[in-house]
């Protein structure tokens, strides 16, 4: 071995929730563990950044008890959660995509039907959400949550709130995303669609995300590298050889990438990937949507409001009511749309436009986001897969290859796409290298 390497028994490439895991349970059962990690920062695609005059969520916000893996991290971690504004209005667009404003009861009776005939066959489809590959879904991943909604009778009025509803939760056109993610994540919540929505966008932690990384990131022995790019990853005399982009070399028994399917081409692995990944990282996953946070002058009553998925914005409500230094009042609120393209925040009079469509009134005097797509680390919101890759490629990409494993909400089981899939096979990829580190070492 040169002067200029480092050993040691793994490897762990990214500091998101998955990394921070594996690392945590690797170091707590005596292996050596290294965190290597590109950004300044540890989160990943969960980040609290103090814009608009809040500690606004970048990425990963909403949390539930119902997600078991995050739910144990935040017992663990002494977390609280708080709910996100209820709402006292609802705004969504009539005939001729004219604005409509009613009450919650009002836009949830227009919704119910579509939602639930989205997700009628979840039992069939998956009859447990633990296993997403096994039940009619073998025949049914071919289809887009599209191709569903088109199957299904409804006004106009009622198929754009259900298609932004969808938008909301996929964060991509409908056409692109497999019906997979709508039975994968309604099975994870017994079947209710009512439970998935509430899951997915209800209550925040508090303190925010980065506080909570930077928690498990404590518990992490032998600390993690950040600013540091990963570049290569090869196998010599039996190890596993890292490089960084600084010309480092790091020799480890295991590696554990926790990189997303969209952003693993980043990374030149020799032995090269197995099929599996190569595919879908040349596919790409279907996520390709925005996230941005809107301040809008003065206090208003607490909406949500749904427009279609042709628009830039599908989903707006607000979060935070805030005052200014000067003593004006503003509110938060916080967009979701399904191509990050559409939206730019440094055009104003763009997001006027796009939140005029859907809620009509405000007035917006600032806009903030973070590009996950055009992010090199990332290329990839929340993990949706397309029509077919679930079935054709879970189980593929659970799988070892070599010394190198791979743990990332992309390749979870029951949550993925989510903070606690990612935490989930953070956990499951610490079991994996930990017990064939034991069973090498009883062999020699
Ligand atoms: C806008 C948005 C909203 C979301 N909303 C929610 C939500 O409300 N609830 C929820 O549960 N989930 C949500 N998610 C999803 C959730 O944030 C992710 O599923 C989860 O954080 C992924 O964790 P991970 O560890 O698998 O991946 P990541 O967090 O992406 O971690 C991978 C790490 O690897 C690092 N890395 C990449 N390439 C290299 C390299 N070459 N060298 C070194 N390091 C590298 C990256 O910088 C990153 O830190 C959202 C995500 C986004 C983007």
């Amino acid at each position: 071995m040169g002067a200029a390497e480092t050993a040691v028994d793994v490897v762990v490439i990214g500091a998101g929730f998955a990394g921070l895991v594996a690392a945590r349970e690797l170091g707590r059962a005596g292996h050596e563990v290294l965190v290597i990690e590109a950004r300044d920062r540890v989160g990943g695609r969960t980040w609290t950044d103090r814009r608009l005059g809040h500690d606004l969520e970048l990425g990963g916000t909403w949390v539930h008890w119902v997600q078991p893996h995050t739910w144990a991290e935040m017992t663990r971690y002494g977390r609280e959660i708080v709910r996100s504004p209820a709402v006292e209005e609802a705004y969504w667009l009539g005939a001729g995509d004219e604005p409509r404003r009613g009450g919650l009861e009002d836009f949830m009776a227009l919704i119910e039907d579509g939602q639930q005939r989205i997700v009628d066959d979840v039992r069939d489809a998956i009859p447990r959400g633990v296993d997403p590959t096994t039940g009619a879904i073998r025949s049914l991943d071919a289809l887009s949550i599209q191709d569903r909604f088109d199957e299904i009778e409804m006004s106009d009025e009622a198929r754009s709130a259900n298609e932004s509803v969808w938008v909301g939760h996929v964060n991509a056109p409908l056409d692109q995303v497999g019906l997979s993610s709508a039975l994968r994540w309604t099975a994870a919540t017994g079947g209710h669609w009512q439970l998935m929505h509430e899951a997915s966008a209800t209550y925040r932690v508090v303190g925010g995300m980065s506080a909570w990384t930077a928690r498990i990131a404590e518990d992490v022995p032998g600390g993690i590298r950040l600013n540091t790019l990963v570049t290569a990853v090869s196998e010599e005399d039996g190890l596993a050889v890292v490089e960084t982009e600084g010309g480092e070399r790091i020799t480890a028994r295991r590696v554990i990438s926790t990189l997303p399917v969209n952003a693993i081409s980043g990374i030149r692995f020799d032995p090269p990937l197995p099929e599996a990944w190569h595919r879908a990282s040349s596919e790409t996953v279907a996520s390709q949507g925005t996230k941005v946070w809107v301040k809008v002058r003065g206090s208003i009553p607490r909406f949500f409001a749904y427009a279609s998925q042709r628009h830039p914005i599908s989903v707006l409500k607000s979060e935070y009511p805030g005052t200014d230094p000067d003593g004006s009042e503003h509110t938060v609120l916080v967009g979701f749309g399904p191509d990050h393209t559409r939206v730019d925040v440094t055009d104003l009079a763009a997001v006027q436009a796009a939140v005029d469509a859907l809620r009509p009134g405000l007035e917006v005097l600032e806009a903030t986001a973070h590009d996950w797509m055009k992010d090199p680390l990332s290329r990839n919101t929340w993990m949706t897969h397309r029509p077919g890759q679930l079935t054709r490629d879970l189980r593929d990409l659970q799988e070892p290859s070599g010394l190198v494993h791979f743990a990332t909400t992309d390749n979870a089981n029951l949550w993925g796409g989510f903070i606690d899939g990612a935490i989930e096979s953070g956990l499951r990829e610490a079991r994996r290298v930990g017990d064939s580190l034991t069973a090498a070492r009883t062999e020699r």
